[in-house]
């Protein structure tokens, strides 16, 4: 008999995948057996150490252990730990100075959040529920820039509709000359953000159920020298990554 095959669920980051190129999104989800995973890039290893040692901070716990243990784990996993080694601990002597002038405490970590739009499940991973807003912790080689900002209404719906709340803020650590800095991000989910949510589900969601590649199309605009410069891992073994006198 065959096995019912799960529903596949977006996320605010498949969806950016997916609005990049829906052929890179197929690879990263292994539609392509020929083609494995690539390994953890620089900026999420940073990511990484810097989100496990905020956990460990407000859990009582040592955060230095926190960086170098992720890192470790990252590596071993062929991650690359150029950056994560250079900022990590600035980055979480940044999220001190934060946490100075906000001295109060989440009320969860880390949890996840589901729900459905016509029938298609979406997930979110939120970093941290405090009583009056939600909060994203991210890092960035330089302060947000305005389209940044704009950028981030997606992360902000997916958690506002998964969670009820409204208002989140993006708390932003980047290296500077003293070490690391951070900015802070607020917004609003707004009723117009939550109809684009739901347009971008019903359009991606019979797409991400397909499990042959060759459904995902390589983007026009994503061709060639858009491919390099949208960092595509997948560059040399797609036919989008070919010259464009090439590709078809
Ligand atoms: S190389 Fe280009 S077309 Fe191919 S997956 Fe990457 S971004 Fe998409």
């Amino acid at each position: 008999m065959a096995m019912e095959r799960k529903t596949v669920h977006l996320s605010a980051s498949a969806l950016n995948d997916l609005l990049i190129c829906e052929r890179r999104y197929a690879f990263s989800h292994g539609l392509d057996p020929s083609v494995s995973k690539p390994a953890p890039n620089k900026y999420l290893v940073l990511g990484q150490a810097v989100h496990t040692a905020i956990r460990f901070d407000y859990d009582g716990k040592n955060p230095y252990t926190a960086i170098e243990e992720t890192i470790a784990e990252q590596v071993a996993e062929g991650g690359d730990p150029e950056l994560a080694l250079l900022h990590a601990e600035n980055m979480y002597q940044a999220f001190r100075l934060w946490k100075k002038e906000h001295p109060e405490k989440p009320v969860s970590q880390e949890s996840e959040v589901s729900f459905e739009i016509g029938g298609y499940p979406v997930v979110g991973f939120v970093d941290a529920m405090f009583p009056l807003l939600g909060r994203d912790w991210k890092t960035s080689t330089k302060a947000w820039d305005f389209k940044k900002q704009q950028d981030s209404w997606l992360q902000r719906t997916v958690y506002g509709v998964g969670t009820g709340m409204l208002e989140w803020e993006f708390v932003v650590f980047y290296p500077d000359k003293n070490g690391a800095s951070y900015g802070v991000y607020p917004g609003t989910v707004t009723d117009r953000d939550v109809v684009r949510l739901k347009a971008m589900v019903r359009a991606f969601g019979p797409l991400v159920q397909k499990t042959v590649i060759d459904e995902f199309p390589i983007r026009p605009t994503s061709m060639n020298w858009l491919c390099k410069a949208a960092w595509c891992p997948y560059f040399t073994v797609c036919p989008g990554g070919e010259p464009l006198e090439e590709a078809v």
